[in-house]
């Protein structure tokens, strides 16, 4: 388990470096690895980028399973990408309500692609390619702008959409599943 660091935090608005084929077999890298994984399932977050425990390194992890930050997010599996590349198919896209470990509380409405080419190396160095759709495509870009030094808030068009997760609870889960729900059926993911 790693320290989440917060807002604030000049790591997080920083680019990352790559990870060099030497390092990505080395103990330091192989544990980070390890460690953003436990962190990311104590957390109960969606994804978790090296940025976020403080680390300058573009690797992030996404797994969705039952989510109860993210009730309405499909299930997603494991997935460890080092050096990865996210790349938008279609100029379509959609609003979605995103949060993230590192800004606590706080939720806001902002705009992804429906449909990106992601290509990473995992942890044994192999390459991926993949095509992602839908509120998973939207997990992608906001991991991968962690790398970039790009928070979500950075995106939320109008600020008036902030809001605290119980307020979020209280007055708008309800209304955002259904959007969620036509993002689901729409792009199946
Ligand atoms: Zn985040």
């Amino acid at each position: 388990m790693r320290e989440i660091v917060t807002i604030g935090h000049p790591v997080l608005r920083e680019r990352a470096r790559e990870v060099t084929p030497e390092e990505l077999g080395s103990p330091a890298v192989q544990t980070l690895v390890d460690d953003l994984v436990e962190t990311m399932r104590a957390a109960g977050g969606a994804g978790l980028a090296a940025p976020q425990v403080g680390v300058g390194l573009r690797v992030y992890v996404t797994e969705v399973r039952d989510n109860p930050r993210y009730p309405y997010k499909p299930d997603l599996p494991l997935r460890v990408l080092v050096d990865p590349e996210v790349r938008p198919l279609s100029g379509e896209s959609f609003e979605v309500v995103e949060g993230c470990l590192s800004i606590p509380g706080l939720r806001g409405r902002l705009r992804r692609h429906a449909e990106v080419e992601i290509s990473y190396l995992d942890r044994d160095g192999e390459r991926h390619v993949e095509v992602i759709r839908g509120l998973s495509a939207g997990t992608f870009q906001h991991e991968q702008d962690h790398l970039d030094g790009v928070l979500f808030v950075d995106r939320v068009e109008d600020p008036r959409t902030l809001t605290s997760w119980e307020s979020f609870v209280a007055f708008q889960a309800e209304a955002f599943a259904e959007e969620a729900r036509a993002i689901v059926e729409r792009w199946g993911s």
